[in-house]
């Protein structure tokens, strides 16, 4: 059932399959830190819909209260 294997090709198969991984990893990883940026550096644009005040908030938000009316609004979509 098994075949014997030299030890270059079984060096060189653990090598490959070791380096797949890691470049794999490292994929993984920059995605992640890109999205996680993203979300640290946007912030959201909202218009109040009663008082016509147009305020920012930190982060990606759906929805904010207007810091002077206190109306919650949606955030606006470009
Ligand atoms: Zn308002």
């Amino acid at each position: 059932m098994f075949q014997p294997v030299d030890l270059g090709t079984f060096l060189a198969f653990v090598t490959g399959f070791v380096l797949l991984v890691l470049f794999g990893l490292q994929a993984w990883y920059d995605r992640r830190d890109a999205l996680l940026a993203d979300h640290r550096r946007l912030n959201s644009a909202f218009s109040c819909a009663r008082c016509g005040l147009v305020y920012v908030r930190p982060r990606r938000r759906e929805e904010a209260a207007c810091p002077q009316c206190g109306w919650k609004n949606v955030r606006l979509k470009f």
